[in-house]
C-alpha cells in the first residue's frame, strides 16, 4: 500500500491569523451546505431550535455564550453521525421593535396616529427590511452552525396561521377569554403588561393617613395610602370582621373627601390588620386586591387615570393633573381640610415596565386572558414524568415553583406591530372568533363587524416556537423528523417568560413535549462576578473580543466558564489567554506537520466533501501504535481525555470538556510528548515514523474534541495534517478501550516527577541554564530501576543533565558532598562541587535561618501569650500555628542542606 505524501497539503503560516482562517471558512461550509438539515436521512436526529433573537437585536455576550452553547451541541452531534437540524430565527419584538419605528417617526415629528394603523404596519415591515436582523450577520460571525435555509420569523405567514390557530383553539376549549381585569398597564408603551414584564423595584415612597369623616358627622376613619391620588376612586372602606377596633363601623357609611361621595365600610377578611390603621380605603379600578374585595361585596369600580396616567373627568377639580402631581394636590386639599394625618416615609416595592422603566399603573381593563391553569398542570406532568428534564436538574424547582402559583395570562396588547387578535364584535357587541376573517357575527348574524384592535402578547407566538417553526399545524415532514425537539438551550431568566410557555402550549397541542431537555446557563457577567450593565460602565462587547483576539478564543473563554447552570464570568485577560491556546495549538500543528515523516501524515479518518451525498471516510492508513513508553502513555492519556471529554459533553458541561482538553492539549500534548519525541524524530527511521503517528493521532483526535467549541482553528489544521475536506462532519474519535495503560502512565508520572524535582532544584539555586549537573538516583523498587535506566536519556535531555546514573535499589552514593533531592518515592543525589559556590550557597542558607528563626520566635512569642490566644478570634490563631508548623519544616530543609554542605 502506498501512502500519500503531505505534499499537497495546505502550508501553515507562521502565526495563526483568525482574520485569514474564519472568514473563507465560514463561507466554505455555507457554500457546502453542510449545516442542511435533511428530514428524509436515516440518521438518529437531534434537533433544536435556536431561541430567536428579537429583530431590533445585536449581538450582545449573553447570545454569544448561549449560542455558543448550542452549537457545541449542534456540532458535536453532527460530528457523532446525527441528523442535526438547528432551526435559527427571529423574534418580532412587539413592543420593542414599535418603540424603535416611534422613535424614528418621533424624528420626523410624527406620532404613529399621524400615520394610521395600515402605513404604521407598514413602515415597520419596511424597517425590518433594511434595518432588522443585523444580529444574523453576526451569527454567520459566532461560527453558528444553524440551517439557514429554514430561518423563520415569528409574524411570517405560515408562524401567524400557527398562532391563530392556537388562539382560535384555546378559545373554543374556553381556555382563552375576554375580561375585566386589573392588568398592569406601562402610561408610556399604552399597553398592558404581563406579570412577568414588570419589574418590581424598591422606591423610597411614603404612607400618607387621610382621615375620611363618617356621613352622620358622628366621627372619622382613618386609612393609609401610597397613592394618595386614588382615594378619588374610592367607593369603600374595608376592615376586619374581628377588629375590635372597627366592629361598631360596619355597615355605616363615610362621606369622601374632595369627590363628596357617600361610601360604605365593608368587612372583609382579606383586610391586613397590622397594615397602617387597619381600615383601608378601596378602589377597585387601580388596585388588585380592592378589586377583588369589590367584587365580593358588590362594589363599583370608577376608573380615575386616562391611559396616560393623568386625572380624567372622574377626578373633579384634580382633572388633567398627572399621577404624581395628583398626589400632592390631594394631600394638600386634605390638609386644608384638616384631614391630613400623619406622613411617613415608607420604602416599599413599585412596578416597572420592563421596556421603558415607567412605573406601572394597575388599570381595570377588558382584555384577553389564556386560563393557565389546565396547561400549568400539563406542562408540570410533563416534567414530573420525564418527558422533559432540567438540565442542571435543581432548576425544574424554579420551574415547578413558578408554575404553581401561576395566575392567568393576559395576552392583549395596545399595540399595532404584532398578531392582531383574531376576535370580531357585531353592533350589539357579540364576539365572534374565528380562524378566517368572518363576515357576519357567529351569534346573530349581523354584518358590520369590527375586528378588535389589539394584538397578541409578544411571547404568545414565541411560546409556539419549536412547534410552528417544523410546520405545525401542518404534518410537515419536518415535524414528523425533527418534532419534538431534543434540547432547549437558554439561560435561566427567560424560564418563565419563555420555557414555561413553551411547555404549556407544546403539550396542549403536540404531545408529548416540546423538547426533552432544557439545558439551562448562566448570565455572562464580568470578571468580578458582577452584573454587566451600561451603568456599571463594565459591558464587554463580543465583537470587539472576536475582532480583537479571534471568534475561537471568545467561544472558549465563554465556554471554559460556564459551568452548568451558573453564571458565567468573563475577563479580557482570559479571552487573551485562549487566544493564547489558538496558538499553541497553531504552533503544535506546524511542528506536527514540519518534523514528522510525511509516511506518518493522512494517518487519521475525516470526510472528504465531494458534494455533501459523497461524503465518505479518508484513512485510515496507519494505525497508532508503538511500543515505546512516551508512545504508550500519550495513547493511554489521550484516550483517557477523549472519555472524559465526551461524558462531559454529554452531560451538558461543556466547561468540564473545555478544561480537560486545555490541560491536556497544552501540558500533555505540547510539552511533554513534544519534547519526548524531538530526539525520536530527529533520529528517523521506524521509530520516528512510529512516533509521529503517535503525536499526529494524538493532535487529530485533539482537534476533533475541541472542534465543538473551537470551530475555526480546529478544522483549519486538522485539514492540513490530514488532508480532509472538513471535520465538521465527522467522524467522532472512536473509543479506543485498548490504548488505555495504567503501567505506562505510572512510569510516565514517575519520570516526570523525577524531571520536575531537578527543573525545580535549578530554579530554585539559580544554576545556569549552561551548567549540566550529574545526577545518581537511587529508584525504590527494581520497577522503577529498570524505568529508569531505559529512560535514561530522556531525563538526561529534559533536566539538562552531564549524567544520570542508576544505582541499585536501596543503596546509598558516598564520597563527595551532595544534595539530596525526593522524588517519585526514588532518591535523586547531586554533587555540588562545580555546580553551586559553596561558600555563597552556605552564605544563603545562613540568611535564610536566621530570617526563619526571626519568624519562628514572633510566632512562638505570641501563641505564648495568654490574652491573644483568649481574645483574638479562632481562625487567626489559627492561621499563626499553621504559620509555626510551616516555618519549622522550613528550618529543618535548611538544616539538612547545610548537612549535604558538609556543614
Ligand atoms: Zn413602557
Ligand atoms: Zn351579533
Amino acid at each position: 500500500m502506498t501512502e500519500p505524501e503531505s505534499a499537497g497539503q495546505p502550508e501553515l503560516s507562521k502565526t495563526y491569523s483568525p482574520e485569514a482562517v474564519e472568514g473563507p471558512t465560514s463561507r466554505r461550509w455555507l457554500d457546502q451546505d453542510l449545516f442542511r438539515a435533511d428530514p428524509a436521512s436515516g440518521k438518529p436526529r437531534f434537533s433544536m431550535a435556536l431561541p430567536p433573537p428579537n429583530v431590533t437585536g445585536s449581538l450582545h455576550i449573553g447570545h454569544a455564550l448561549d449560542h455558543t452553547f448550542q452549537d457545541y451541541l449542534a456540532r458535536m452531534h453532527r460530528m457523532r453521525g446525527f441528523e442535526v437540524l438547528w432551526l435559527p430565527g427571529m423574534d418580532h419584538a412587539g413592543i420593542a421593535t414599535q418603540n424603535v419605528v416611534e422613535r424614528e417617526l418621533a424624528k420626523e415629528g410624527k406620532t404613529r396616529f399621524d400615520l394610521g394603523r395600515e402605513a404604521f404596519v407598514e413602515r415597520v415591515w419596511e424597517w425590518k427590511a433594511a434595518s432588522g436582523g443585523r444580529i444574523l450577520g453576526q451569527m454567520q460571525r459566532l461560527g453558528d452552525s444553524v440551517d439557514w435555509s429554514r430561518e423563520r420569523f415569528t409574524m411570517d405567514e405560515g408562524l401567524s396561521r400557527a398562532v391563530r390557530h392556537v388562539f382560535v383553539s384555546l378559545y373554543e376549549q374556553g381556555l382563552l377569554y375576554r375580561g375585566q381585569r386589573i392588568i398592569n398597564w406601562c402610561p408610556r408603551c399604552l399597553t398592558a403588561l404581563s406579570d412577568i414584564e414588570v419589574e418590581h423595584e424598591e422606591i423610597p415612597g411614603e404612607l400618607a393617613h387621610l382621615r375620611y369623616p363618617l356621613a352622620d358627622g358622628s366621627g372619622q376613619v382613618e386609612v393609609a395610602t401610597s397613592r394618595a391620588e386614588t382615594m378619588l376612586g374610592d367607593t369603600a372602606v374595608a376592615v376586619h370582621p374581628e377588629d375590635p377596633r372597627y366592629r361598631d363601623l360596619i355597615g355605616r357609611t363615610v362621606r369622601l373627601p374632595l369627590v363628596d361621595r357617600d361610601i360604605p365600610i365593608v368587612a372583609d377578611e382579606a383586610v391586613d390588620r397590622a397594615f397602617g390603621t387597619g381600615a383601608v380605603k378601596v378602589t377597585p379600578a387601580h388596585d388588585p386586591n380592592d378589586y377583588e374585595i369589590a367584587q365580593r361585596h358588590d362594589l363599583p369600580a370608577i376608573n380615575v387615570l386616562t391611559e396616560e396616567a393623568i386625572v380624567n373627568q372622574h377626578g373633579g377639580r384634580f382633572q388633567g393633573l398627572d399621577r404624581y402631581a395628583a398626589r400632592e394636590a390631594v394631600k394638600q386639599a386634605f390638609a386644608q381640610l384638616g384631614l391630613l394625618g400623619k406622613v411617613a416615609v415608607a420604602p416599599h416595592a413599585v412596578g416597572h415596565c420592563y421596556r421603558c422603566h415607567t412605573e406601572v399603573e394597575p388599570r381595570l381593563s377588558l382584555q384577553w386572558f389564556v386560563a393557565t391553569k389546565p396547561l400549568a398542570e400539563e406542562a408540570m406532568a410533563a416534567v414530573r414524568s420525564d418527558r422533559t428534564r432540567f438540565e442542571p436538574a435543581r432548576y425544574e424547582k424554579t420551574f415547578f415553583g413558578w408554575m404553581e402559583s401561576i395566575r392567568d395570562w393576559c395576552v392583549s396588547r395596545q399595540l399595532w406591530w404584532g398578531h392582531r387578535i383574531p376576535a370580531w364584535y357585531c353592533p350589539d357587541g357579540h364576539v365572534t372568533v374565528a380562524r378566517t376573517d368572518p363576515d357576519a357575527c357567529a351569534e346573530c348574524g349581523q354584518g358590520g363587524l369590527t375586528q378588535d384592535e389589539d394584538v397578541l402578547d409578544t411571547w404568545f407566538s414565541s411560546a409556539l416556537w419549536p412547534l410552528s417553526t417544523l410546520g405545525w399545524p401542518d404534518q410537515s415532514e419536518d415535524l414528523a423528523a425533527f418534532y419534538p425537539t431534543s434540547v432547549l438551550v437558554t439561560g435561566y431568566d427567560i424560564i418563565f417568560f419563555w420555557v414555561a410557555r413553551m411547555l404549556m402550549f407544546g403539550c396542549h397541542f403536540l404531545p408529548p413535549t416540546p423538547f426533552e431537555v432544557v439545558a439551562i446557563h448562566g448570565m455572562v457577567r464580568d470578571a468580578h462576578g458582577k452584573k454587566m450593565s451600561k451603568s456599571f460602565g463594565n459591558v464587554i462587547d463580543p465583537i470587539e473580543l472576536m475582532d480583537r483576539y479571534g471568534t475561537d478564543a471568545l467561544r472558549f473563554a465563554l465556554i471554559r466558564g460556564a459551568n452548568p447552570g451558573g453564571d458565567v464570568p468573563l475577563a479580557e485577560e482570559w479571552v487573551e489567554g485562549a487566544r493564547n491556546f489558538a496558538n499553541k495549538l497553531w504552533h503544535l500543528g506546524r511542528f506536527v506537520l514540519s518534523t514528522v515523516p510525511a509516511s506518518a501524515l493522512n494517518t487519521t479518518p475525516g470526510t472528504r466533501v465531494e458534494g455533501v451525498a459523497g461524503a465518505a471516510p479518508a484513512g485510515p492508513a496507519v494505525a497508532p501504535g508503538g511500543d515505546a513508553l512516551a508512545d504508550r502513555w500519550l495513547r493511554s492519556r489521550l484516550e483517557r481525555t477523549r472519555a472524559a471529554v465526551s461524558a462531559a459533553y454529554d452531560r451538558y458541561d461543556p466547561a468540564e470538556a473545555a478544561r480537560l482538553l486545555h490541560a491536556f492539549a497544552w501540558s500533555e500534548l505540547a510539552d511533554w510528548a513534544v519534547e519526548l519525541a524531538k530526539p525520536r524524530l530527529a533520529a528517523g527511521g521506524e521509530d520516528a515514523r512510529r512516533a509521529g503517528v503517535t503525536l499526529v493521532h494524538a493532535l487529530d483526535v485533539t482537534l476533533k474534541l475541541l472542534h465543538p467549541v473551537m470551530p475555526f482553528v480546529t478544522e483549519e489544521l486538522a485539514r492540513a495534517l490530514s488532508g480532509v475536506e472538513t471535520i465538521t462532519l465527522g467522524p467522532w474519535p472512536a473509543e479506543r478501550a485498548g490504548d488505555l495503560d495504567a503501567d505506562a502512565e505510572t512510569a510516565m508520572t514517575d519520570l516526570q516527577e523525577v524531571i520536575a524535582a531537578l527543573r525545580r532544584f535549578r530554579a530554585e539555586h539559580h544554576v545556569s541554564p549552561g551548567s549540566k549537573p550529574r545526577c545518581t538516583i537511587v529508584p525504590a523498587d527494581q520497577r522503577q530501576a529498570a524505568l529508569f535506566a531505559a529512560e535514561a536519556s530522556s531525563v538526561r535531555r529534559l533536566a539538562r543533565l552531564a549524567e544520570f546514573t542508576v544505582a541499585p535499589p536501596g543503596t546509598a552514593p558516598t564520597g563527595e558532598p551532595a544534595t539530596k533531592l525526593l522524588a517519585a518515592a526514588a532518591e535523586l543525589y547531586l554533587p555540588l562541587a562545580g555546580l553551586l559556590d559553596l561558600d555563597e550557597e552556605r552564605r544563603r542558607l545562613e540568611r535564610e535561618r536566621v530570617t526563619l528563626e526571626a519568624e519562628r520566635d514572633r510566632a512562638t512569642a505570641k501563641l505564648a501569650n495568654p490574652d491573644f490566644v483568649a481574645k483574638a478570634p479562632p481562625p487567626v490563631v489559627d492561621k499563626v500555628r499553621a504559620r509555626l508548623a510551616e516555618v519549622d519544616a522550613d528550618l529543618a530543609k535548611v538544616a539538612e542542606q547545610f548537612g549535604a554542605l558538609g556543614g
